[in-house]
């Protein structure tokens, strides 16, 4: 759009008007491109295409700056271009170091903070946008453009304090690259202690069947399984045997902001027993049984308990203080982030393998009969 509208010669703009046009369209590409290439990185990320391990770069942040002033300078090399198209080469070459900017610094970005840059970049295109609305005369795009904009910056702010992250360390880089240490100062990762021990979804049933309170912590898992609606039908079958059910959510459960939100509200569990993290983590250590449906890295003790862990100081559902805790996944692998999870191997803790429908359709044939 901005390429176009510089080709564009049908509207012809004089001293301070085309200035202003200019420096709209030179702003308006370079945040689309930076948010197009980093969409395109952080997609892969997201699937698992790319690691999520951070790239690192020698010298990334002298990189960084040097692409700054080479954007700033062609900047100025495109304003005092003079004549139809004669600042293309210049707006070229600022395109390729944004998309180059792009890849670099999401790249930089650990698994674990990905969350974070989800909503930077649709702060991103909002903000591409409302500069295309600036440029086009569009009062619709830039109003648009500006809520979109500014409401992904507020959820990115928001998503950091709730990760407890401080957003300008985020968008630097670098979390979650580090490999934990032993405390004797050795490389290799702390071992997780003791053994898993499994559960089959009969007895998960019996445990739950006998059960006060339940506290259900889903996570990208249930999404995979769509086992969201089996969740809504055990809910139903343990409240009206008079089990108190809530369920505690996560800020960055899933793989979107309010992820898990969406999918209990689409299989219509009531919202008065959907918690936030905040308001349900003192409860775990007065409830029978906490659930775990396909989540990882958002019940992981190490966030609180190894200070040398890629997720160190992220708040977590501390499910491991209930009673007992089930862990619903097909295997021990890590989650997003790639992190070990001791939990698996705590005392107190089940795990139930498999696929979260399979085994969920299991454990209500079972409640039910
Ligand atoms: P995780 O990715 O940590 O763990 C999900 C677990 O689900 C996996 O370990 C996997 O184990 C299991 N799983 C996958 N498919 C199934 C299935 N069909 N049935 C049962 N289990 C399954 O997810 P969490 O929700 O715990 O945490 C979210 C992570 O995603 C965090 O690291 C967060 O930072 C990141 N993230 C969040 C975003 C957001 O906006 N919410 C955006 C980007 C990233 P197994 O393979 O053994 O089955």
């Amino acid at each position: 759009m901005g390429f176009a509208s510089y080709i564009d010669t049908s509207v012809q703009f004089q001293g301070a008007e085309k200035i202003i046009h200019e420096v709209e369209i030179y702003i308006g590409i370079l945040i689309g491109a930076v948010t197009f290439s980093g969409s395109l990185i952080a997609f892969g990320k997201l699937n698992g295409k790319i690691g999520g391990k951070p790239l690192l770069l020698p010298a990334r942040h002298w990189l960084n700056l040097v692409a700054l002033l080479v954007v700033i300078w062609f900047g100025r090399v495109f304003l005092n271009a003079h004549g139809p198209g004669a600042g293309m080469t210049a707006l070229v070459v600022m395109t390729v170091i944004a998309l180059l900017f792009g890849v670099h610094m999401v790249m930089a970005i650990g698994g674990a903070d990905m969350p974070v840059v989800v909503s930077m970049l649709n702060s991103y295109s909002g903000w591409a946008a409302a500069a295309t609305g600036f440029m086009l005369n569009n009062d619709l795009l830039i109003v648009t453009g500006a809520l979109v904009g500014s409401s992904g910056a507020i959820l990115s702010y928001i998503m950091c304090t709730a990760m407890n992250r401080n957003f300008i360390s985020v968008i630097a880089g670098g979390f979650g690259s580090g490999a934990p240490k032993k405390a004797d100062g050795g490389a290799a990762a702390a071992e997780p202690q003791g053994e898993a021990v499994p559960i089959s979804a009969v007895e998960t049933a019996e445990l739950l069947r006998e059960a006060k309170s339940v506290i259900i912590v889903p996570g990208y898992g249930m999404a995979v399984a769509q086992a969201q609606h089996t969740v809504n039908e055990i809910t139903q079958t343990l409240r009206a045997k008079g089990v108190e059910v809530r369920f505690a959510i996560h800020p960055v459960a899933g793989r979107m902001p309010g992820h898990m939100n969406v999918l209990l509200a689409e299989a219509k569990v009531p919202y008065d027993i959907v918690m936030e993290m905040d308001e349900i983590n003192e409860d775990f250590p007065d409830t029978d049984v906490a659930m775990v449906i396909g989540a990882n890295d958002i019940v992981n003790p190490s966030a609180l308990e190894d200070p040398d862990s890629p997720i160190a100081g992220m708040p977590v559902l501390e499910v491991w203080k209930a009673k007992t805790s089930i862990v619903m996944k097909r295997s021990m692998a890590s989650g997003y982030a790639g992190v070990d999870n001791p939990l698996f191997y705590k005392e107190n803790n089940r795990m139930l393998f498999g696929d979260a429908k399979k085994m969920l359709d299991e454990g209500l044939a079972a409640l039910k009969g």
